[in-house]
């Protein structure tokens, strides 16, 4: 990756050709588009299909053609394999183009997108292409002259909505087993970040995933993602985004087949510094980085940092001028090491967040403020809060930006006390060189993932996934394969 390939690729036209459907681009039958904006530059970048519940019907009448007459989902998984790890080779082959793509409208920065989006997709697809002719059904342990198999059968229809944070990766979470498991696909994108997931189905086509296995039907959340999940026709929902909207899949569900919806939402998650943390100031580098990278925008960011007393005011100052230091800019310059928010409403909801913590008694020791406004995108100053008490707004709802919340504590009980005062329960981190409290912290804290000595960078061996109000599903691993299958028993007289 250099930078004049960057440049070359941050001019074509990338006005996708519509929806696709059924193995081919379409427009939407209302002939609507949607003006997508760069958040590099606040100038609009690219038209998009404009759903609606006919498009969307359109795609789940293809999808469950396809998985009732078995092109794909009677295949033999050796032979699925063998296309989704072409479709993992076809893109790492175009790895520069799509994170390039992807961060013209999403706003990451490329150093981290070209691993985090591309190539981590590309590995996604090799991971449950190798995963899938390795899965065996049971026989039951039954008295002789019955057989009970228990097997793994493909669930049919899955719809699949994701948010515009790492639209690729945690895409590829779900389309990659769910393809590998013999489902048929039907994916809507954040309306803000479709770009690379309608480059993704293109490939997908060209490594050999039959005509209407793997559908994109692009547009709005509360259009295209409602008669997705409201559909009938759909067996179940996987779902990256906000607790609010998860709550609105539940109730579709409810209204429509009762699908089963696998939720990945929000966190707020704390990472917690002890005195005896074997190196401060490692804590310090990769403590900022968990919680300015892209911007905030991740979910397990650490956005609560929890410091013991004796070393808050050191602590502080120095993740203050870790704050200070990053590089915040043009998301395709390689120098940048913070890219752009997303959107110019999540950067006003940021800086409210700021304002409304002042209020509320917190001290602003650094950033809080839009910059680089010369350049029309929408960019922030990474932002360290401190005195912020558990009853305040900031201490207990997410931000999904820039913004960090310190909070001291005394002991371990109050920093798990503390860990543990939201209704999230995402992901933590934990800094200590006492072996045991690092085991009794991960046990005490209610998180689906504890970094000890370290924040963030789980790869795809394990789960990812939270608890309480962060969530109910896995995405990752082995674990993530359960929710493509449903359980089959044969019961047969011998
Ligand atoms: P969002 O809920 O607004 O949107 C997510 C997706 O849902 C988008 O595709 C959107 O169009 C769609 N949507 C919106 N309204 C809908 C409706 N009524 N019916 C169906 N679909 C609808 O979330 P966002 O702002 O795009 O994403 C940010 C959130 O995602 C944050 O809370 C973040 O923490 C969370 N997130 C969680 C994880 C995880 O793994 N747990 C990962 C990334 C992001």
């Amino acid at each position: 990756m250099d930078q004049a390939s960057i440049n070359a690729l941050r001019a074509l036209d990338v006005t996708p050709r519509g929806h696709f459907i059924n193995g081919a681009f379409c427009a939407s039958e209302t002939g609507a588009q949607h003006q997508v904006l760069s958040p590099i530059d606040g100038l609009p970048l690219a038209q998009i299909a404009e759903g609606s519940p006919t498009d969307v019907d359109t795609a789940v009448r293809a999808a469950r053609v396809a998985f009732e007459d078995g092109r794909w989902s009677r295949m033999a998984p050796a032979a699925r394999k063998k296309v989704l790890l072409k479709l993992g080779d076809l893109i790492e082959a175009h790895a520069l183009e799509i994170a390039v793509l992807g961060v013209r409208d999403n706003g990451t920065e490329i150093n981290m997108a070209y691993k985090a989006e591309a190539l981590s997709a590309a590995a996604t697809f090799r991971y449950y292409a190798e995963v899938i002719d390795k899965v065996y059904g049971q026989i039951a342990p039954t008295s002789h002259d019955v057989l009970g198999l228990v097997h793994h059968a493909p669930v049919g229809v899955v719809g699949a909505i994701v948010p515009w944070n790492f639209p690729l990766m945690i895409g590829s979470w779900k389309i990659a087993p769910a393809l590998a498991a013999g489902n048929s696909v039907v994916l809507k994108p954040a309306e803000s970040a479709s770009l690379s997931l309608l480059k993704i189905a293109e490939l997908a086509a060209e490594a050999g995933v039959p005509d209407g296995v793997f559908n994109v039907v692009t547009g709005r959340g509360a259009v295209v993602g409602e008669a997705l999940a409201l559909s009938m026709d759909v067996d179940i929902m996987v779902f990256t985004g906000s607790g609010a909207t998860g709550r609105r899949l539940l109730e579709y569900s409810a209204r429509s087949n009762l699908k089963r919806c696998y939720l990945e939402l929000g966190g707020k998650s704390p990472n917690i510094i002890f005195a005896d943390a074997p190196d401060l100031a490692e804590a310090a580098k990769i403590s900022a980085a968990g919680i300015f990278r892209n911007s905030g925008q991740v979910c397990v960011a650490g956005s609560r940092l929890l410091v013991q007393h004796e070393i808050f005011e050191d602590f502080v100052a120095e993740i203050t001028l870790h704050a200070e230091s990053f590089r915040v800019g043009d998301p395709l310059e390689l120098n940048s090491q913070i890219g752009a928010v997303h959107s110019l409403p999540e950067l006003e909801a940021n800086l409210d967040f700021v304002t409304q913590a002042e209020a509320e008694g917190a001290e602003r020791r650094t950033g809080g403020t839009r910059i680089l406004t010369e350049t029309g995108g929408y960019y922030m100053a990474p932002t360290v809060m401190t005195g912020v008490k558990q009853s305040d707004n900031l201490f207990q709802n997410e931000v999904f930006g820039p913004v960090l919340a310190v909070t001291p504590f005394k002991d371990e009980d109050e920093a798990i006390r503390l860990a543990n005062a939201t209704e999230y329960g995402l992901a933590a981190g934990v800094w200590t060189a006492n072996l045991s409290r690092a085991h009794r912290m991960v046990a005490g804290i209610r998180a689906g993932v504890v970094h000890v000595n370290t924040y963030g960078g789980a790869d795809l061996t394990v789960p990812l996934g939270g608890v309480g109000q962060s969530g109910n599903g896995h995405d990752k691993s082995l674990h993530a394969l359960d929710k493509y299958f449903d359980l089959k028993t044969a019961w047969i007289k011998i």
